[in-house]
């Protein structure tokens, strides 16, 4: 069967018009690419003129002034001022700039034929809890070999006037005519871009999700939830149960089952999982998930790393055999498939809507979720209304801390890692004249920290707050190193765009060189066995807030082999962070002492 070729268009730019149709008691407002199709569908309803009050618009321009033309509809039903709309719409095109039209008058409209009742009832399931541009909803029919005849936006438009889709604006505007994306949620990082698509000169696009695909004006997002009527079977146990490959420590079981108590009610909607760094929250997150697929609910996990996902997803197919798991990252193959458990970085949660009871989120504070409002924009679209969210992390970011301390936010705590040997407490050394590398002799308890780990035979990573100072640290010890001089290259520096970053790190990890120098890139995701760490200049607030000093404390110590890493920080004075992180890390030893969790 020949399939619509406008498929292959690479991108479908919506123009349409905003109408009024008239019905026995009321008039309604309506915005089509295809009055006739319109027509036909209020015909069924008993509505018959259609009156068209504008030219052909982008989509986002459409979808402002018809709201605004709704607006009046909302006040007087029966008898429409057509002197008001005009007074409207006059408004809404001064708001947005837009040049005046010419009378439009009564465009003969020709009713369209309806469409057919089966190729809706595709567009229906594969659209079911997703927000998907015209194109993405190709896709996922043809990843499912479903194809229709009728054109895609015909059908996405007979589901929107039948009040089963959203149709939303790539860019559209907020009621005073400020401009936000409608799939990333933004408002800033908007950019008027000449448009081929739509052929306007000042088309909006937007570049906070760019690497999603071009959010713009004139394109449609067509979304639905998932529908509440379809309650999946409630699974059997050996489909939910977890296989754990390992026992539980006290702790994880302690959590584990407090996740699943969360999950398995719905007493609260949100929930924090605040775990000491290296402790197995991701095993304690199994809790809630599991207890969330007994009672037949769909589970989204998500996480802005990559790797996480992929790592993640090879580690649940051996947990749960029997599940339907689906792994969505940038590159992964399909990604519109069914499934009972979804693994998303945060961007590919931009596709969800209203479609998950649970969603986790793993590492709340991680770059680039942090500060990040358009990640947690699309986390909170990714889940159903009525659903819950477990956060998972080390390091809370400040808002989630203050709930937490204020009693708002429920909270569930693992303060002890797997080993059962407490965090390394940071030791603050003040250096008061303390200088920028190269400049005078080094500082002394710099020298006695690194003789310490060398008389030790550990090795020491050494953070500093900046790309340069990593050269800068490294040429100063290497010029300045007091007595004996160590053979060989004894310390070499990384950062993230470091040419030969991953041959450094690995060769770190060899022990073939003792001290590191590097920047906040080695904060997270790194576990050397027998360590120390050094924080130099940890006074700098911009860079070593109180999450990056407890995740830079929490390379120390991690391994069962030498749980006794030492962790310094050196800096003129202490700053708010550094008695922050000092203060969660002494507040997680003293909950899992009083605990009895530790050895
Ligand atoms: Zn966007
Ligand atoms: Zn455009």
């Amino acid at each position: 069967m020949a399939k619509d070729s406008s498929y292959r268009q690479p991108l479908f730019c919506w123009q349409g018009v905003v109408y009024l149709v008239k019905g026995a008691r009321c008039y309604r407002a309506g915005l089509s690419h295809k009055p006739g199709l319109d027509l036909t569908f209020w015909r069924q309803r008993g509505y018959q003129q259609l009156e068209v009050l504008t030219p052909p618009l982008p989509l986002g321009t459409a979808a402002f002034l018809h709201n605004l033309v709704a607006g009046c509809l909302e006040n007087g039903a029966l008898g429409v001022k057509h002197a008001q709309i005009a007074a409207a719409l006059k408004m809404g095109q001064s708001r947005l700039g837009l040049p005046p039209w010419p009378h439009t008058g009564a465009l003969p409209i020709a009713p369209l034929s309806p469409p057919p009742p089966a190729e809706l009832a595709l567009v229906r399931e594969v659209l079911a809890g997703r927000i998907l541009w015209r194109e993405e909803l190709a896709q996922a029919l043809a990843e499912r070999k479903l194809g229709v005849n009728t054109p895609l936006e015909d059908l996405g438009h007979w589901l929107y006037l039948a009040g089963e889709v959203s149709l939303l604006p790539g860019v559209g505007y907020d009621p005073d005519g400020r401009p936000r994306c409608r799939r990333c949620g933004q408002a800033t990082g908007l950019v008027k871009v000449s448009c081929a698509a739509c052929g306007q000169a000042d088309c909006l696009l937007c570049e906070g999700c760019l690497a999603m695909g071009q959010s713009r004006r004139c394109r449609p997002l067509y979304a639905r939830p998932w529908p509440s009527s379809v309650k999946p079977p409630v699974r059997p146990p050996e489909i939910w149960r977890p296989r754990l490959q390992f026992d539980l420590t006290r702790a994880q079981a302690d959590a584990y089952r407090e996740a699943g108590e969360f999950a398995s009610q719905d007493k609260e909607k949100e929930c924090l999982l605040w775990a000491a760094c290296g402790a197995g929250k991701t095993e304690v997150a199994y809790g809630a998930i599991a207890a969330a697929l007994a009672r037949g609910c769909r589970v989204l996990y998500a996480c802005p790393r990559k790797e996480v996902i992929r790592e993640l997803h090879l580690r649940l197919q051996v947990v749960w055999p029997g599940l339907r798991l689906q792994a969505l990252y940038g590159g992964s193959p399909g990604k519109y498939g069914p499934a009972d458990l979804t693994l998303a970085t945060t961007h590919q949660a931009l596709r969800f809507y209203r479609c998950f009871d649970l969603v986790v989120l793993d590492e709340v504070d991680a770059f680039p979720l942090a500060g990040d409002p358009m990640l947690y924009h699309a986390v909170a679209r990714a889940r159903r209304e009525q659903g819950q969210t477990l956060w998972l992390t080390a390091t809370p970011p400040p808002e989630l801390v203050a709930r937490v301390r204020k009693g708002q936010l429920a909270v569930i705590y693992l303060p002890v890692r797997h080993h059962g040997y407490p965090l390394p407490r940071p030791e603050f050394i003040r250096e008061t004249f303390l200088k920028p590398p190269g400049k005078g002799p080094l500082p002394r308890s710099l020298v006695r920290c690194i003789n310490t780990t060398l008389a030790e035979g550990l090795q020491l990573l050494i953070f500093v707050p900046a790309v340069y100072m990593v050269t800068g640290v490294v040429d100063w010890l290497v010029a300045a190193w007091p007595g004996q001089a160590q053979p060989g290259d004894w310390v070499r520096g990384c950062y993230a765009a470091h040419p030969r970053r991953e041959e450094v790190i690995a060769a770190f990890r060899r022990r073939e060189f003792p001290v590191l120098v590097t920047t906040t890139v080695m904060e997270r995701g790194v576990t050397i066995p027998r360590l120390h760490v050094l924080v130099l200049y940890a006074d700098d607030e911009r860079v070593f807030t109180a999450s990056t000093l407890v995740q830079i404390a929490g390379r120390a110590g991690r391994s069962v082999e030498y749980p006794a890493g030492r962790v310094w920080f050196i800096a003129r004075r202490l700053s708010q962070a550094m008695a922050e992180a000092v203060r969660q890390i002494r507040e997680f030893n003293d909950l899992a002492r009083r605990r009895g969790y530790l050895k």
